[in-house]
């Protein structure tokens, strides 16, 4: 049961079927539960008082043991290549950054499964600060359900702070609720979760959701990756290669024309590329070879520097570089061109201080 510090259970999140009980717990009749998950999912409303299809008592009701749960952003920052980002509080205290992205056509909203993050990936600003708390479905959800250009989404990214598979069981009631026909109904095909590789984990996600997926990678060799990638230790990433290659739909089978335009979900990797550590020859062909037989495409991040951190960037013709010879060695690779870097929204910069310094342009 999710509670606000009202003492309410809160209403965002819960699928119809839990709306029914919802409504046989306020003594309203059955299809009480349907008009509620309208007035969620389709309307969007910010409180109970909006529902007004409900008679005048079922509202009181409701209202007394539950609320809606969303909650407006309390900060906005934005970048002139129109990246923006929002803070929400959340409810267990501090804050988490949402990145709505827009380019051409498309528009990505990034949003996080947790305050702070336990991973301590060596490069990563969010990691610094620790681990605070996991968001609730709830929490998740208000990042689109509040975002201000919620209705022009074409893809979800949960690549924002945390790491969404230390959080399963709310990322998956939120993936349901978004997926959902009687939720946002949003398609599975454009929602992407990234995650360092938490091994158990990524094996439910590919059982039990549709979502493409990515695996931040950034290095192909164990005792390096686990200097960069604590994580390493518990999920080796030749075990979760191991793994991704035991599954039928990410296996190359098909040329690249088909495989670019099939339905199938998406495997992808990250690679931060730090300059001087993760960048050499070496590492190219033992990426190679780790990667021989899956389908997949490699995203390089050049790595975005910030004060005090222990790594250099790349320029961007060296980051461009190492694509061409990811390429060349068969690996379809892009570089993802930084966005919102004035604003701090840039990966790994969402360190979700409130002070005004951080959000001047
Ligand atoms: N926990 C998830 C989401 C992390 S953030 C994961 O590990 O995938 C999304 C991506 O940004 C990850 O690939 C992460 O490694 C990367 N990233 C973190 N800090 C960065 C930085 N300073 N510069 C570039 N990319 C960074």
């Amino acid at each position: 049961m999710e509670t606000e510090t009202t003492g309410k259970d809160i209403l965002l999140g819960k699928t119809l079927e839990e709306l029914r009980l919802v409504a046989e717990d306020c003594g309203m009749p059955g299809y009480a539960s349907k008009q509620i998950n309208g007035w969620l999912y389709n309307k969007h409303v910010t409180s109970i008082s909006e529902m007004t299809n409900l008679s005048k008592t079922s509202r009181e009701r409701l209202s007394q043991k539950y609320d809606v749960g969303c909650c407006e952003p309390v900060d906005v920052a934005e970048d002139k290549d129109g990246t923006r980002k929002y803070l929400f509080p959340a409810r267990n205290g501090g804050f988490v950054e949402t990145v709505f992205l827009p380019e051409g056509k498309r528009a990505a909203v990034c949003i996080s499964s947790q305050v702070g993050c336990k991973m301590h990936c060596a490069f990563c600003l969010t990691g610094r600060g620790g681990f605070k708390s996991q968001l609730s479905a709830a929490e998740i959800l208000n990042q689109l359900y509040s975002l201000p250009e919620r209705d022009k989404l074409t893809n979800i990214v949960l690549m924002g702070q945390g790491e969404p598979l230390d959080n399963y069981d709310n990322v998956m009631r939120a993936y349901e609720i978004l997926t959902g026909k009687d939720g946002f109904g949003f398609s599975p095909r454009r929602i992407t979760l990234s995650t360092c590789g938490v091994l158990p984990k990524l094996k439910r996600l590919v059982a039990e959701s549709e979502m493409n997926i990515a695996i931040s990678l950034h290095s192909p060799f164990h005792e390096e990756r686990m200097e960069i990638m604590p994580a390493e230790r518990a999920f080796p990433i030749n075990d979760v290669v191991a793994f991704l290659k035991t599954c039928e739909e990410f296996r190359d089978t098909y040329g690249v024309t088909e495989r670019e335009t099939s339905h199938q979900r998406k495997l992808s990797f990250e690679y931060v590329l730090l300059k001087g550590k993760n960048d050499t020859p070496k590492h190219i062909s033992a990426l190679k070879h780790l990667l021989k037989g899956l389908d997949c495409r490699m995203n390089v991040i050049p790595f975005h520097s910030y004060p005090g951190c222990l790594f250099q960037s790349p320029t961007q013709e060296e980051a461009m570089a190492f694509c061409q010879e990811l390429e060349r060695n068969g690996i379809r690779a892009t570089m993802r061109r930084s966005r919102g870097k004035s604003i701090s929204a840039a990966c790994g910069m969402l360190a979700a201080r409130r002070s005004k310094s951080a959000y001047q342009k």
